[in-house]
């Protein structure tokens, strides 16, 4: 750190992203991405774009807010596109908190939260889980805060019904609730269809998951056209281009790629019940998961000694060192495959601790 970093940024804690070790050394199940390459579609259209990329890119992403919009039965001034969810995040923080206006969620939820809260200076109400790791409603029931919550939330995979998003939503009238569907896809209800009667919604989405374009960075917003357009405001003051035009071109040909996209979903929520069914009969505890991942404890083990046999036999996955998680582990569902290397270190690693 130098001497002329500013005060307020010298505590920040950024973000830990998931290790990306070079391809081949090990099975990557440690980041939620698809095991999937990008629709070919989507190949095909970057390769398109990409002659035009002396001009800057299209400030409005028109076209793929019309392919969302038309996706999502909405109209178009209900949807932004942003550089990742990560940013349509930041720009909910930006648009939705301040000194007055605290953000609440979960104590055990997507990391970014608690790092955008600090980095905007902005106080925190953190609401524990119930003991079984699900989310207690009743926690967010006029809290007088901009409530995010990610449902799946992450990284439990567990999901919020849309009755208790609705209630939250209803019983905040003066406040924004930002509900952060990175892995819907994978077996969630979307509250998408919500945004339509409750202004005070946000629906944040991702290609980054479900869509195997993680490196595309590319997330969006669905709301009422009010708070869009607050969106848009922090957007324009900010990087008016700030989604790429080969990443748009990318996400357009992938959402309109239907087939491609619900084959993916398919295999990752078969190969999901699959390993789940597996790792039970073989004694471990797993969360309930809708997610494209699993929460997973090996109960004779801790969570790092886990963690650290499975890196040991070339299985990546994540560990969490906070108290109420660091017996668990989080795996990534990748191909099936993958899946039965990750099933047969386990089963390796439990028997040679008998
Ligand atoms: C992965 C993830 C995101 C961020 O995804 P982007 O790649 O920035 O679109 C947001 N929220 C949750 C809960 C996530 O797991």
């Amino acid at each position: 750190m130098s001497k002329f970093l500013v005060d307020k940024y010298q505590t920040i804690e950024p973000y830990t992203p998931g290790e990306q070790p070079k391809k081949g050394s090990l099975i990557k199940l440690n980041t939620n991405e698809s095991p999937f390459p990008p629709s070919p579609k989507a190949v095909e259209a970057i390769a398109k774009a990409a002659g035009d990329l002396n001009l800057y890119s299209d400030p409005e992403c028109k076209k793929l807010v019309d392919a969302i919009a038309e996706y999502y039965g909405v109209s178009a001034k209900n949807v932004i596109a942003t550089n990742g969810s990560d940013e349509s995040l930041a720009f909910c923080f930006q648009a939705f908190c301040d000194e007055n206006t605290p953000a609440a969620y979960p104590d055990i939820t997507y990391g970014f939260y608690k790092v955008f809260a600090k980095l905007y200076s902005i106080d925190s109400k953190v609401m524990p889980l119930k003991a079984d790791f699900s989310v207690d409603p009743a926690d967010y029931m006029g809290i007088n805060a901009t409530v995010f919550l990610a449902n799946p939330n992450a990284p439990t995979g567990m999901a919020l019904a849309l009755e208790d998003i609705e209630k939250i939503a209803l019983s905040n009238p003066e406040n924004v609730v930002i509900i952060d569907e990175a892995y819907v896809d994978f077996g969630g209800k979307s509250a998408i269809e919500l945004t339509r009667k409750l202004s005070n919604l946000l629906v944040v989405q991702t290609f980054s998951k479900s869509r195997s374009l993680a490196g595309g960075r590319i997330g969006f917003v669905i709301g009422c056209e009010e708070l869009i357009e607050d969106l848009r405001k922090i957007k324009y003051s900010f990087n008016p281009y700030n989604v790429g035009a080969l990443p748009q071109a990318a996400a357009e040909a992938s959402i309109r790629d239907t087939e491609y996209f619900e084959a993916c979903r398919k295999s990752v929520i078969d190969a999901r019940e699959y390993t789940v069914e597996q790792l039970l009969k073989m004694g471990l505890a797993v969360l309930p998961s809708c997610a494209n991942f699993i929460f997973v404890s090996p109960t004779r083990i801790s969570g790092q000694e886990y963690f650290a046999a499975l890196r040991e036999k070339g299985i990546l996955v994540r560990h969490f060192s906070a108290p109420r998680v660091c017996d668990f582990v989080r795996v990534t569902i990748g191909s099936r495959e993958q899946m039965d290397a990750y099933l047969k270190a386990t089963r390796e690693i439990l028997e040679e601790r008998r």
